[in-house]
């Protein structure tokens, strides 16, 4: 525990530490050191933190869409000023590039400013009745207080794309970051704190004790309104315990992305783009590609490019200037990637690059894993059901179209697909035949604050972003009126 007082639970406006001032330890992944400490917060304080949450917000949901809006704009502002610093402690405490952190602080601020418009079109509609002395209005209300729980591989975004829309709707609400990236959830929460956010319209605890904060969180009546991020079965327990007060439920979950190559596509345009996705965040994203199905007749050209773009990734500290791959968040997930590598080798699958733990910097390498290609890989390998989270790409060849899609089809995951074709037939049609909640048709990247996000069967329920972003926070108020 560190000497210095912890604060850095925010509640009703006041940075605060645990009670018994209880802190634990946050580290570097990439040198696994000490950067940090943050309070343990448990189901006292979350209890405080909802009580603030539910007092401030009459007051909040009268102000006008346009005074919220003005607060959003002013968080965005502040975050454009704190760009860099934001994105070198981003960096530094979950261990992505620092280009990628860059991008991600951006990606943030998108969602301030979206939701700060979106904020002034929250309106309703009049429906035709069919009695002549009757009309029909509705009316978008907040869904009230709001609990927010955030993953560590996405640490600000996650963070600003539910927030924005919350208070941009009129909600107020209590956030849980993720136990390993609490000190930017904190230089987070400070944007909205310095933009004028009132007290108690947004609180958080931070924790290594996410049952006990989760459980405060989705037992309380008083939530009326759970959004998640993070793993599929975190995500359907809280679910189910939210079904006891009937809150409103988004959660955003696991994926499997597949990655087609179809006959007619560019091998090399193709191949390129899977380097860049596959190892983006050091594939730890729920939207990275798991399986990547290409054509036989295109298979050993689009290997040969993988190969060469995997094997010029550089790989180091993501604080460090052109690394383009950092550490995995803990030896647990490093644990994983040789489970899957090794299940996939005992079953037949070509390590063509990598394939081992490795040591850079002159830092231990107990988080670094090589960036690999496993070719040959088959549904039998754990790789082909099993969400890797990591620096795997794994490659197999397939015939024909129907196939194809069967294969892609074949997960309990429906986040992602990528889709590579240059027939806009083949585009359309494979599209629609796959169940997931986001395409890419030669696109690596089909995100954007202004587009909604999120999966179908088990990677979750609900959408973020985009028009539906706002929805997830509002309740339909039906007024008839005699006239
Ligand atoms: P990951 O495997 O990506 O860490 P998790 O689902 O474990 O995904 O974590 C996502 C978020 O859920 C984090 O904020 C984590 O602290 C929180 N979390 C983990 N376990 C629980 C739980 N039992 N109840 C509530 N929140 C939890």
């Amino acid at each position: 525990m560190s000497q210095e007082p912890v604060r850095t639970l925010y509640i009703n406006g006041e940075w605060r530490s645990a009670n018994g001032s209880g802190s634990f330890a946050v580290t570097d992944p990439s040198t696994t050191e000490i950067i940090g400490y943050a309070s343990d917060g448990g189901r006292a304080e979350t209890e405080e933190a909802i009580i603030a949450a539910q007092a401030a917000l009459g007051p909040w949901s009268s102000t006008t869409a346009y005074e919220r809006a003005a607060v959003l704009s002013k968080a965005h502002a502040l975050l454009r000023e704190r760009h860099e610093e934001l994105a070198q402690l981003l960096s530094q405490e979950q261990g992505k590039p620092i280009r990628a952190a860059r991008t991600e602080v951006t990606y943030a601020g998108d969602f301030l400013s979206w939701f700060a418009e979106e904020a002034k079109r929250i309106g309703g509609v009049t429906i035709p009745s069919a009695r002549a002395d009757q009309r029909f209005i509705t009316m978008r209300q907040p869904v009230g207080v709001v609990a927010a729980i955030t993953p560590w591989n996405y640490p600000i975004s996650m963070i600003t794309r539910k927030l924005a829309p919350a208070l941009a709707a009129g909600c107020t609400a209590v956030l849980k970051p993720a136990a390993q990236t609490p000190l930017l959830a904190a230089a987070t929460i400070r944007l909205f704190e310095d933009a004028g956010v009132p007290a108690g319209v947004l609180n958080m605890i931070t924790s290594q004790r996410a049952a006990e904060v989760g459980d405060t969180l989705v037992e309380s009546p008083i939530v009326r309104k759970l959004t998640f991020t993070g793993s599929t079965a975190i995500g359907k327990m809280l679910a189910a315990k939210a079904a006891t007060t009937l809150k409103r439920v988004s959660v955003e979950l696991g994926g499997h992305a597949p990655f087609i190559v179809m006959p007619d596509a560019d091998p090399v345009r193709a191949a390129k783009g899977a380097a860049l996705v596959k190892f983006l965040n050091t594939g730890q994203a729920c939207i990275s590609p798991n399986r990547i199905y290409v054509h036989r007749s295109l298979y050993e050209t689009f290997l040969a490019t993988l190969e060469q773009r995997v094997g010029a990734l550089k790989v180091g500290k993501g604080t460090t200037e052109g690394v383009g791959i950092g550490p995995l968040i803990d030896n647990r997930a490093t644990e994983k990637m040789e489970s899957q590598v090794g299940d996939a080798r005992e079953k037949g699958a070509r390590v063509v690059i990598g394939g081992r733990r490795i040591a850079v910097d002159g830092l231990d390498g107990e988080n670094f894993y090589a960036p690999t290609v496993l070719a040959d890989v088959t549904p039998e390998m754990l790789i082909s059901s099993e969400e890797t989270f990591g620096p795997i790409a794994a490659v197999a060849p397939f015939d024909d179209e129907d196939e194809v899609i069967r294969l892609a089809n074949d997960t309990e995951y429906g986040l992602a697909a990528y889709l590579y074709t240059n027939d806009l037939s083949t585009a359309i049609r494979v599209t629609e035949r796959l169940k997931f909640g986001m395409v890419g048709v030669n696109d690596i990247n089909p995100t954007s604050a202004a587009a909604p996000f999120g999966g179908v069967k088990a990677s979750g329920l609900g959408r973020e972003g985009g028009y539906e972003g706002i929805d997830e926070y509002l309740d339909t108020k039906l007024v008839g009126i005699a006239v």
